[in-house]
């Protein structure tokens, strides 16, 4: 047997490189990062023509290893060449982010030394780091110290998390389901619906309240669908606002709405995954009022903070209502019960053992400090405008004014169908490849979005976009 422990101690040990090894794979990776952000302003924001990836298939998991040079050139071609360069100024679909540097420098430091974040007993300064940026951004919203919350891997965790602690909240249990109402707009983010039926609340009442032309929820209409829904004997329990909707930054009336949740004693959660940060700028702030009011916030770090993918955040007035959905004991955990000087986030989320989030967001604000992220963001507000004012000079239509950094526009053809020609027209910009751009749908009409977030969009991206849609523009009117 000794033998044989020995003999795999010295395969095993492989799981160990000594320091020559470390700096030559560190060396090489490097290597790799810095050249990518040295030619990233070169390269394309969407690479439409390549294999998708397949040839990793050629590389199976196998016994043995294979060099890291290969392994980076397999990188580079199968997984960062195709498609989507998230990492791109030019990336302006979607809600998009950009990865400051030191998200990357607070991975490796997380990852190496492996801190064990999801219990106070295991690792205290890993728990205060994450506990103390929650209530960073419970402050930034207006909440009371004794408000808490916890690092998501994104808003669609976050969401779902608020979800449930208002379903249990609310008691909500399985006989009521199918009383209970939730309030929500046709903009409200998909993941709100999937959060829903995850919290076994699919077969509650799901209403969805009109918008004005601004697509911002009704207030009027929300009161009188509340009071229909009681006359029925409906038991309305949750309200969902939008502080920032993915299609058009669209910020719900917030202050309105938490005197109706209060009126209705309903639970009121704020989907601010995208538009949260933009808090941080003094003149948007005001639309903002009322946010405070609301029991849960999500946020979403990744997207207005720049982090790289991975880091959402949900916020909770009420700590214990949270603690109460999501704590639990077992007996192998007895060690580790011990919350007395901070709660932990094993007993405010679904996870345990979880990635330590905390420092890639810790490290970024604090070697940064916070302007140069309220001056990108209040940056990215201007540029939309800017875009929203120059898009219509060169005969496109535009939607409502931009509140935040995303814009929806379109061009209408003097003959033929226009949302055929739009869709087309994203296609064709997209296969230009200089700038990504997404569209929606609202209302039976086709949008083309430009939504600025990534923190290495500038005006001159904005004019190369404005370049690419008028070109793509004359060439498919050209084409007609
Ligand atoms: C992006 C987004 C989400 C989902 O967040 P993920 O981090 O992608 O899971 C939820 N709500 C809104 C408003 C969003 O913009």
């Amino acid at each position: 047997m000794l033998n044989k422990i020995s003999n795999l101690e010295k395969i095993a040990r492989i799981l160990e490189p000594d320091s020559s090894q470390r700096k030559q794979w560190n060396d090489k990776v490097i290597n790799y990062t810095d050249q990518f952000l040295d030619e990233l302003n070169d390269l394309n924001a969407y690479n439409e023509k390549s294999n998708n990836g397949i040839g990793l298939l050629d590389f199976p998991i196998k016994e043995d290893g294979t060099d890291m040079s290969t392994l980076l050139k397999l990188i580079k071609e199968e997984v960062d060449y195709p498609a989507l360069n998230a990492a791109s100024a030019g990336h302006l679909a979607y809600i998009p982010g950009g990865g400051v540097f030191p998200t990357a420098l607070g991975d490796y430091l997380a990852d190496i030394m492996n801190n064990y974040a999801g219990v106070f007993f295991a690792s205290p300064g890993a728990v205060r780091m994450e506990n103390l940026l929650v209530r960073w951004m419970c402050n930034i919203m207006g909440y009371p110290k004794t408000a808490l919350g916890n690092l998501t891997s994104g808003g669609s965790i976050a969401n779902l998390i608020a979800v449930v602690t208002a379903r249990d909240v609310k008691g909500i249990k399985a006989k009521k389901v199918e009383q209970s109402v939730i309030y929500i707009t046709e903009q409200v983010h998909h993941s709100i619906q999937k959060a829903i039926r995850i919290a076994g609340l699919g077969d509650a009442v799901l209403r969805s309240v009109p918008v004005d032309d601004r697509f911002r929820m009704d207030v009027d209409q929300l009161e009188k669908i509340i009071a229909e829904d009681l006359a029925e004997g409906l038991n309305p329990f949750l309200l969902i606002a939008s502080a920032g909707t993915t299609d058009v930054g669209a910020i719900d009336p917030l202050d309105a709405l938490a005197d109706i949740a209060e009126t209705n004693d309903m639970w009121f959660h704020i989907d601010a995954a995208y538009g949260g940060f933009f808090v941080l700028d003094k003149e948007i702030n005001k639309a903002y009022k009322g946010i405070e009011r609301s029991d849960s916030i999500t946020i979403d770090p990744h997207k207005g903070l720049f982090l790289a993918y991975g880091t959402g955040a949900i916020l909770i007035k009420n700590v214990e209502a949270l603690e109460n959905s999501h704590q639990y004991s077992a007996s192998y955990m007895q060690d580790a019960v011990n919350d007395m000087y901070e709660p932990s986030p094993a007993n405010l989320s679904p996870e345990l053992t979880k990635h330590f989030r905390g420092m890639r967001m810790w490290l970024p604000l604090q070697l940064f400090g916070l302007s140069p992220f309220i001056a990108a963001l209040s940056e990215k507000i201007l540029l939309t405008r800017y875009f929203y004012e120059e898009i219509q000079k060169v005969g496109f239509e535009v939607g409502p004014y931009p509140e935040l950094s995303v814009a929806i526009y379109r061009y209408v053809p003097e003959s033929g169908d226009a949302n055929e020609f739009n869709a087309r027209l994203v296609e064709n910009v997209r296969s230009e490849g200089r700038v990504f751009l997404s569209s929606t749908t609202i209302k039976g009409v086709f949008w083309i979005r430009i939504a600025i977030l990534c923190f290495r969009s500038h005006k001159e991206i904005v004019d190369v976009c404005l370049e690419v849609l008028e070109s793509e523009r004359d060439k498919l009117l050209a084409s007609k």
